[in-house]
C-alpha cells in the first residue's frame, strides 16, 4: 500500500470548497478517490472552514454527491468556534452571530445565546461567512465591537471557490469591519491556525496524517503550522503562479492537478523539500534577502539573492551570479538545488518528466515537454531558492505555452 502517496499516511484530512466539490459541484474523480481510500481502511476526515453548514449538514451534502461521510469526520470553522466560545464565556453568555444559521446554531448547542443587535450587549461577535449577510448585521456587530465585544471571525480567506471563479469569502467581509473598526479581529479560528487539523489527527489517534487542499494560504500554512505534510491540489483557489512564488511557511510537501495523485506514487508529486525555515530547531537554515541557505549545510552563504553551490567551498556567488565550473556563466541549476533533491535525490534537477530546466545568470529557461505539473516541480526548484518568477523563460514551444499560462509575468 505504501508504493503510492496516501499509503504512508495514516489519516488524510480533506479541505472541501476546491478539493472535494465547488461549491455544490462535485469535482471530478474527488468521490471516488475518497471511496478508494475508505476501501483501503484509511481514515478520513473533512476539514472546512465555511462555517455556512454544520457537520451533519456538510455529511449529508457529501453523501448526497456520492462521497460517503459521517458526521463525526467532519470538522467546521463554525463548530470549532462556538467550541472556543463555550470555553471561554459563561454559560448563556449573549453572542452576536455574523453568518448562517449554521453558526447560530453551533453557538446555540454550545450553550450560548445568539442575539442580533448590539442593544442585547454581547460579551462577543463571531462572524463567518453566510450569503445573506448584509449591511445591517455588519453595522450592529462594528457597534458591539466598539463597546466591547471580542470579536471572532471563523475564518478570513479572502475568496470562495466557485464555478464562476473566486467570490467574495469571509475574509472579504472581515475586512468590512476591519476598515469600519481600524483593527483586526481577536481570534480567527480556522484555517491557518492548525486547531481544525490538530483536532482531526487527535480524533482519529493518527501518527502520521496527511492535510489536502486547495488553498497556500489557509490548508498548506495551516498544514506547515501543524507539523503535517500536504498536498496541494489544482482544482481550486491557489495556481501554479502562486505556488512558484509561495513563502516557506506555504510551501507543501506534493502538487497535484487532482485526487488521483493519492493513488500514484508520492515520488510523482513530492516538492523539493526547501524553504522549511518555519521548521523549528534547525539553526543553520538562515533566511537572508528573502533566500534561504540550503539544507541544514553551515557552509552555505546566500549573497545578493543566488545560493551557493552544494557543498563545495570554493563556489562563491557574488553579485548575483555564481562562479561557474569551466563553463562561462551558464549554470544548471542542479547545482543550486543538488541536496535539495526528489526522493532521495534520485531525480536530477535539471530534469524531470521531459522537462529540462537551465539557468542563464539570474534567468532559468525551461525546455522540453511533459505534463504540467512535472514543469511546476522542476520550477519550484528553482523559485524556492531564490529565483524570481519572472525571471523564467519558456524555451521549446510547449515549455513558452506552458508558462504564458500560468500568467508568471514575462523575462524581459
Ligand atoms: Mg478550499
Amino acid at each position: 500500500m505504501s508504493d503510492h502517496l496516501a499509503g504512508g499516511y495514516d489519516l488524510v484530512v480533506f479541505d472541501l470548497d476546491g478539493v472535494v466539490f465547488l461549491i455544490d459541484k462535485p469535482i471530478p474523480g474527488a468521490a471516488g478517490a475518497i471511496d478508494r481510500l475508505r476501501s483501503g481502511a484509511t481514515p478520513i476526515a473533512f476539514a472546512t472552514n465555511n462555517a455556512s453548514r454544520r457537520a451533519a449538514d456538510v455529511a449529508a451534502l457529501l453523501t448526497g454527491m456520492g462521497v460517503n461521510a459521517e458526521p463525526a469526520e467532519v470538522l467546521t470553522s463554525a463548530g470549532a468556534a462556538a467550541a472556543l466560545l463555550a470555553e471561554r464565556l459563561p454559560a448563556g453568555a449573549p453572542v452576536l452571530v455574523v453568518g448562517a444559521e449554521a453558526l447560530r446554531a453551533e453557538v446555540r448547542d454550545a450553550g450560548l445565546t445568539p442575539v442580533g443587535t448590539a442593544e442585547d450587549e454581547p460579551v462577543a461577535v463571531v462572524q463567518g461567512y453566510g450569503p445573506e449577510v448584509g449591511w445591517k448585521i455588519l453595522a450592529e456587530a462594528t457597534l458591539a465591537v466598539r463597546a466591547g465585544a471580542a470579536w471572532y471571525a471563523t475564518n478570513t480567506d479572502r475568496t470562495l471557490p466557485s464555478p464562476r471563479g473566486p467570490l467574495p469569502g469571509n475574509g472579504s467581509l472581515v475586512a468590512v469591519l476591519r476598515t469600519a473598526l481600524g483593527r483586526d479581529p481577536d481570534v480567527v479560528v480556522g484555517k491557518p491556525q492548525p486547531g481544525l487539523f490538530r483536532t482531526a489527527a487527535a480524533q482519529s489517534r493518527a501518527q502520521r496524517p496527511l492535510a489536502v487542499g486547495d488553498r497556500l494560504d489557509t490548508d498548506i500554512q495551516g498544514a506547515v503550522t501543524a507539523g503535517m505534510d500536504s498536498l496541494l491540489v489544482l482544482t481550486g483557489v491557489s495556481g501554479p503562479a502562486d505556488l512558484l512564488a509561495a513563502p516557506a511557511d506555504r510551501r507543501p510537501t506534493y502538487v497535484a492537478a487532482d485526487l488521483s495523485a493519492l493513488f500514484r506514487p508520492a515520488g510523482e508529486s513530492r516538492l523539493p523539500a526547501v524553504g522549511d525555515e518555519a521548521r523549528p530547531g534547525d539553526a543553520a537554515r538562515l533566511p537572508v534577502s528573502g533566500v534561504e541557505s540550503g539544507s541544514g549545510d553551515g557552509a552555505r552563504l546566500p549573497v545578493s539573492g543566488v545560493e551557493s553551490g552544494s557543498g563545495d567551498g570554493a563556489r562563491l556567488p557574488v553579485s548575483g551570479v555564481e562562479s561557474g565550473s569551466g563553463d562561462g556563466a551558464r549554470v544548471p541549476v542542479s547545482e543550486v538545488g543538488a541536496g535539495l533533491g526528489v526522493s532521495g535525490d534520485e531525480v536530477p534537477w535539471t530534469e524531470l518528466g521531459g522537462w529540462r530546466l537551465t539557468r542563464d545568470a539570474d534567468r532559468v529557461t525551461l525546455d522540453g515537454s511533459g505534463s504540467p505539473v512535472d514543469a511546476l516541480r522542476l520550477l519550484c526548484s528553482a523559485t524556492w531558492t531564490g529565483v524570481a518568477t519572472s525571471a523564467i523563460t519558456g524555451g521549446s514551444d510547449e515549455a513558452r505555452e506552458l508558462v504564458k499560462s500560468w500568467n508568471l509575468p514575462e523575462a524581459t
